[in-house]
């Protein structure tokens, strides 16, 4: 047997992939539930996905490396949940529990638009932002295994308020939910939308949005320079409109663009099933 099995938890579902030769071979979809019965529908999901070598589980938040999820934004009860042993009592079998956005990261960086890249960054740009790092070709979790909460990068001190608690977090402007905000409560597919069919005002919103996103990246460049960052999550799939904005203000706003190499801005290949299969890939070791 040489399937292996990965699931991501997203904020309204969880994606579970069985992933063979390079390729997902079987998906299982479930809504996400309230913490409680999180362990019985991720045994569910694995169980139908069929037999596999390995299983890792993706999830958003804080996660340590022992599988405890500390916190999470959009897991409901989810706060100091020992995830890992009890889904491995569950299964009767070891698994992995990863941050997810470090499971998207590892899944480009292997198999997707990060490929070839020895220093990457993953921004995941959805309803928040989500982050994952591959620095002189390791990828990089920290020391508790944090690393990557980019999306509460603080680039406005006094600004908008976060439910993280603090104000100015990226995610505020740079995510779909900034977009909205940006746009004076339109939601972005509309703005988008309306920008692709030449709007003034929407294709406005889209490069006040640009530099938002190019504020972020750039800070990322300026601390780890990298050779790739691949954007990814919901806005990717509007990369046609939203990048051309993007570039131009990274150019405009990095450190000494004219005297040195820039990142390569590259676009997600492998889509939402990114974090399921990153996670079946570090479950393996791969
Ligand atoms: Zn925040």
């Amino acid at each position: 047997m040489t399937a292996v099995a990965g699931i991501d938890v997203g904020g309204t579902k969880c994606l579970g992939v069985l992933f063979d030769g390079g390729k997902v071979v079987n998906s299982v979809r479930r809504p996400t539930p309230h913490a409680d019965d999180l362990v019985s529908t991720l045994a569910e999901i694995a169980r139908e996905l069929g037999d596999y070598k390995t299983l890792g589980i993706g999830v958003p938040g804080l996660i340590t490396p022992q599988g405890v999820v500390r916190e999470s934004p959009n897991l409901v009860g989810a706060i100091e949940l020992d995830l890992r042993t009890q889904l491995e009592a569950e299964l009767g079998h070891e698994i992995d529990v990863e941050s997810d956005a470090t499971c998207a990261a590892h899944a480009e960086w292997q198999f997707g638009a990060g490929r070839g890249a020895t220093d990457m960054w993953m921004v995941t740009l959805g309803t928040g932002i989500g982050g994952g790092c591959v620095s002189g070709s390791k990828l990089q979790r920290g020391s508790h295994g944090f690393a990557g909460e980019i999306g509460h990068m603080v680039v406005e001190s006094q600004g908008l308020p976060c439910p993280c608690g603090q104000r100015g977090c990226w995610e505020r402007y740079a995510s779909g939910s900034g977009l909205a905000t940006i746009a004076g409560g339109e939601r972005g597919e509309e703005v988008i939308a309306r920008a692709v069919a030449g709007d003034k005002e929407a294709l406005g919103y889209l490069d006040t949005f640009g530099r938002w996103v190019a504020v972020g990246l750039v800070n990322l460049t300026n601390i780890t320079d990298p050779d790739v960052i691949v954007i990814g999550g919901g806005l990717a799939e509007a990369a046609d409109s939203v990048m051309p904005f993007v570039k131009k203000w990274f150019k405009e706003l990095l450190y000494a663009p004219d005297n040195r190499e820039h990142p390569e801005l590259r676009v997600a290949q492998l889509g939402e099933r990114a974090g399921a299969i990153g996670a079946a890939l570090l479950s393996a070791g791969v």
